[in-house]
């Protein structure tokens, strides 16, 4: 029969249960293993099939599970000790209330603007690294008690779920996640209505947004909704879905997050009692848009844009995220002008003058507006994810600071970093305790004793967790043959899919170009000869989405599904469909070796192959990203990259190198047993690799870095840019010498003195007009080096001068003379200032001409 309607029916906790609602609400469940399994405890089938989501889960238990557990002692007992623990976490001071204790920085608190989040595969507002390394960053961030408030959005539907068609092509399925069924709550005001922030479009329409809250344990998460009632249908689609739409969809997603973030964050401070931010971190440039509207507000209370400006970078942090130009956001400048920068006063920002906006985002092309550029303009502090990275970013960006060396250029780098009780399984957690010798995970930056444990219970432990990825894998590759329309009695074979005991290589994480997935797939029958070795077997866990637009990425993820579903190597080469940080989270613990063949240096960083680290599974990958500061063969294999040739050649000759280490250095190694079948050198290995690369990989390490390199730092300076009768004269003097620059000149430079030798110093000095400028205003450097064949100094040295004079000004140094041979030397004038972390920050330099 039919049913004439539906409604939903949900249990309702009894008192004594009440504490599980508190525990749900809480996303540190997600990385405190013996809470999950307080839920997971309650019905292992419900919770798997609710999505391992306790919101749902406890909302859809049946009354009579719940009279049980209400009457189950040992169950109680376990809810009252996580709760304790919970309380007690949250109460508990942490690292960066000592790190501060007693001093101004005690005052520093951070808005950190992304446009994802990876916290849990139950709260669906991620689609990758970006968002699994921003979920890292708030929970280290709340495990050293740094004070972060996340600011994201809050996507009806989330990214997509992948399965697979019978041609292995890419299917995407989106499932509607009302707020109900996730671990948020509005933020709601005194009047206990929900807050709700607006934004007055252009076309006078006012857009509504409501204030959701998740907590990552001490850190809070706001995320912004405006699929509401009150907004008209195109209004209510803006967070529909992360990364789908075009250029308009995403431009107003970036409004939200930029514009009503701010708003949103001030307001939440407000109404919690909380210290208003005083940092701004822009997690990529999607966020950008929040450095105009603060603009916009200071320029409200009656400040110039250039003394707002001054103020606002002070206080930003900018993290760039790809050194893939096609990756930077970009739009149209016209989209960016309809929205922001028409002149008339209908705009999003009616404060700030269109022009301003167009120049702070303006690039080589004119018809472009630069999200990346913005950022930088934005931000006084600015950083790339590893140390390859950042270099590649000052060459990248060098052109915002003409003139300077590209070493010069203000970018630094933080590598990034992976939360350890979140990505460390925990079969291997007590390994990492042990080597660590105890201490407090978040704060130590060495594990001293990679011993603690003895090799036979190490690889114990390896075994387990291969073990654990083999039947997962079965179950994952019988539920996608089936979905692709394969018959129960057709799979027989996946019965002996994988082995546990062969050596299993790991590949998983977002199907782009760069990134390669294909790459193994070079010389198919070298491949199939290497995994069918009879002596020494290899087998490849495979899993990835491809960006729903992404033609070339599906056709790629098929040729691999293809060479999978090949009969001769189908039980040794899987792909498991829908990637998610669960599937993650056995990928790298269960597999032996991560590869990770992205073309140099297009991988920022890459995240898994830490994961895979504080697993005790070791690395094997291009010199890139994070390895590339890491690359040692002691703990991994380093595939050799090949520069200065074609692409095919490049791809030729780098799977050559992958198919080479795999069969002659990775399977031997593994293999190679004793007499107690352990394969000693092995598990050495996985030692050190865990030993000396698992407390670099840590996100703790990275949250500490961000403190200590950029958020105290632009605390300070925001706090000295507060006192405004200052900022104001900062912001005139820059005024003073922009206009005053045209005419400084560095006029002569003489060396003193005939014949120079070591030992000695070389007296240089310099004659420079400095215009309207005082001596004072400038920091005028001699650059020595040796001569190279272009003209250009080989490693210069900078030595600062002194003035001599006041009018006309002469400049002094004496630079000591280490070393005979050709001396070449330049002076060269940049303006100073005590506001200017950099003085290449004005892109104002000059040089003899
Ligand atoms: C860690 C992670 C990533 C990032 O992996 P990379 O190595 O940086 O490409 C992407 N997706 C998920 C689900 C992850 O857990």
């Amino acid at each position: 029969m039919k049913a004439y309607d539906s409604l939903s029916v949900s249990t309702v906790l009894p008192d004594e249960l009440a504490a599980l609602r508190m525990l749900a609400k809480n996303l540190r469940w997600s990385w405190r293993p013996s809470a999950e399994r307080l839920f997971a405890g309650i019905d292992e089938r419900l919770w798997r099939a609710c999505g391992r989501n306790p919101v749902v889960m406890l909302r859809s238990l049946p009354a009579s599970r719940v009279a049980e557990l209400a009457a189950d002692g040992a169950f109680l007992a376990r809810l009252r000790h996580e709760a304790e623990n919970l309380a007690a976490y949250l109460q508990s001071d942490r690292w960066f209330h000592e790190r501060t204790r007693a001093t101004e920085d005690e005052a520093t608190s951070v808005a950190y603007f992304s446009m994802e989040f990876g916290i849990t595969e139950s709260l669906p507002v991620y689609s990758g690294g970006l968002g699994v390394l921003a979920g890292d960053h708030l929970k280290s961030a709340s495990d050293l008690g740094a004070p972060v408030i996340g600011i994201g959005l809050l996507y009806t539907y989330g990214y997509f779920s992948q399965t697979l068609s019978r041609e292995g092509w890419q299917q995407e399925a989106y499932t509607e996640h009302p707020p109900t069924d996730l671990a948020v709550d509005p933020v709601l005001d005194a009047e206990g209505q929900q807050v709700h922030v607006a934004l007055g479009f252009p076309d006078g329409r006012s857009l509504d947004i409501a204030l959701w809250e998740a907590q990552v344990g001490s850190v809070p998460l706001l995320l912004l909704d405006t699929n509401l009632p009150t907004n008209p249908e195109d209004f209510r689609a803006i967070t529909d879905r992360l990364y789908g739409g075009d250029a308009e969809h995403r431009i107003r997603q970036e409004i939200v997050l930029g514009i009503g973030g701010v708003r949103a964050v001030q307001a939440y401070a407000e109404l919690r009692g909380r210290r208003q931010p005083t940092v701004f971190h822009l997690n990529e440039g999607h966020a950008g848009f929040s450095g105009i509207e603060r603009i916009g507000q200071l320029m409200a209370e009656g400040e110039t844009f250039d003394t707002a400006l001054a103020i606002v970078r002070s206080s930003t942090v900018f993290t760039t995220h790809t050194p893939v130009p096609a990756g930077i956001d970009r739009f149209d400048a016209h989209l960016v002008q309809r929205y922001l920068g028409s002149s008339g006063g209908h705009t999003l920002v009616p404060e700030v003058p269109a022009a301003r906006i167009m120049d702070l985002g303006a690039e080589d092309d004119p018809g472009r507006f630069n999200m990346a550029h913005l950022g930088l303009r934005l931000a006084q502090y600015a950083n790339g994810v590893a140390k390859l990275h950042g270099v590649v970013s000052r060459g990248m960006f060098a052109k915002l600071y003409p003139g300077v060396e590209p070493e010069e250029v203000p970018i630094g780098s933080i590598t990034n970093g992976v939360h350890i009780p979140s990505w460390t399984r925990p079969a291997m957690m007590p390994v990492i305790d042990a080597m660590n010798g105890g201490r407090d995970l978040a704060t130590s930056n060495t594990w001293d004793d990679p011993d603690a444990v003895g090799a036979e219970e190490l690889w114990r432990i390896r075994g387990e967790l291969r073990a654990e990825l083999v039947s997962r894998a079965r179950d994952s590759v019988r539920a996608s043959w089936k979905a692709r329309g394969a018959q129960d009695a057709e799979l027989g074979w996946v019965r002996d899919v994988l082995d546990p005991s062969r050596l299993t290589v790991g590949f998983a994480r977002r199907v782009s170009t760069y990134k390669r997935l294909t790459l193994m797939l070079q010389d198919r029958e070298r491949l199939a000869r290497i995994l069918n070795n009879p002596e020494r077997p290899v087998q490849f866990v495979i899993a990835g989405k491809a960006h729903p637009a992404d033609m070339g990425g599906k056709q790629l993820l098929q040729q691999l599904v293809a060479f999978a579903d090949e009969a001769g190597v189908r039980d040794r080469i899987v792909f498991l469909p829908d990637y998610n940080v669960t599937i993650a989270k056995h990928l790298v613990a269960g597999s032996d070796v991560w590869l990770n063949n992205p073309v140099r240096p297009q991988e920022a960083s890459g995240t898994s192959g830490m994961k895979a680290v504080m697993n005790g599974c070791l690395t094997f990958s291009i010199s890139d990203g994070w390895w590339d500061e890491m690359a040692d063969d002691s703990v991994g294999w380093t595939i050799p990259d090949t520069s200065g040739v074609d692409e095919h050649t490049r791809d030729a000759l780098e799977a050559g190198a992958l198919y080479d280490i795999l069969e002659h250095e990775i399977a031997p190694l593994f293999y190679d047993r004793d007499e107690r079948g352990l394969p000693v050198e092995w598990v050495e290995k996985v030692r050190r690799s865990i030993a000396i690369v698992g407390p670099k990989v840590a996100a703790e390490r990275m949250v500490r870095d961000y403190v200590n390199d950029l958020y105290l730092p632009a605390g300070r300076s925001a706090r000295i840019a507060a006192d405004r009768v200052e900022t104001r004269a900062f912001a005139s003097w820059l005024g003073d010498v922009r206009a005053a620059w045209s005419s400084v000149r560095v006029e002569s430079v003489a060396a003193a003195g005939p014949a120079p030798r070591t030992g000695e110093s070389l007296r240089l000095s310099a004659r420079v007009e400095l215009g309207q400028l005082s001596t004072d205003d400038v920091l005028v450097e001699a650059i020595v080096g040796t001569p190279g064949e272009q003209g250009d100094l080989l490693g210069a040295r900078i030595v600062q001068m002194s003035p001599a004079s006041e009018r006309p000004s002469e400049f002094l140094a004496d630079v000591p003379l280490d070393a005979p041979g050709r001396l070449g030397y330049t002076v060269r004038v940049q303006p100073k200032h005590a506001f200017l972390q950099a003085p290449a920050e004005l892109g104002l330099v000059r040089y003899p001409v």
